[in-house]
């Protein structure tokens, strides 16, 4: 067999193993949604590194995981979907339809964010929360924020301090 032919059974190989794969599961797209490089998380990220923080990400020792942790001043940050951690702003939208499974989730979502945020501060490190709608550029006016600029400059304040925990 000549190298072009081999190359085309070879793509007609994954042709036809990705049809053959099968649809994914509900937990399998929440999953795809839950990926830990979302773009807001993106933004915090570079302005931190920009603003000469060194970082360290998803540390699973740490209760929650959290999205970023800033070892030097101690403090954990964790970059929140509005819709998944149910923000309460008008990008929290609560699905219609099998409203049971879907309030059973977010309400699971919720207390575990709470109980999270109480066990790394036993432990001794800061918590910011940071809504995905505050990394907007104009903000979302509903959930009192201003944009992603002033956010990404209250959140290296709140780093800088002595504050227990920010929410923005
Ligand atoms: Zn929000």
């Amino acid at each position: 067999m000549d190298k072009v032919s081999k190359k085309s059974s070879a793509k007609k190989r994954v042709a036809k193993r990705r049809r053959a794969r099968k649809p994914m599961t509900r937990s399998q797209m929440m999953q795809a949604v839950h990926s830990e490089d979302t773009k807001p998380e993106m933004i915090v990220r570079k302005a931190l590194f920009e603003a000469g923080f060194r970082y360290r990400l998803h540390r699973r020792d740490l209760p929650g995981t959290p999205d970023i942790f800033v070892q030097r001043y101690g403090v954990a940050i964790f970059v929140n979907g509005c819709f998944w951690h149910q923000h309460g702003c008008k990008l929290t939208s609560r699905p219609k339809s099998n409203s049971a499974f879907w309030n059973d989730k977010f309400d699971r979502n919720i207390v575990r964010d709470i109980k999270t945020q109480h066990e790394l501060s036993l432990l001794g490190y800061r918590v910011a929360i940071v809504w995905e709608c505050s990394l907007r550029a104009e903000g979302v006016a509903d959930a009192g924020n201003m944009g992603a600029a002033l956010t990404l400059e209250r959140l290296i304040d709140f780093i800088k301090s002595d504050d227990e925990t920010i929410e923005l």
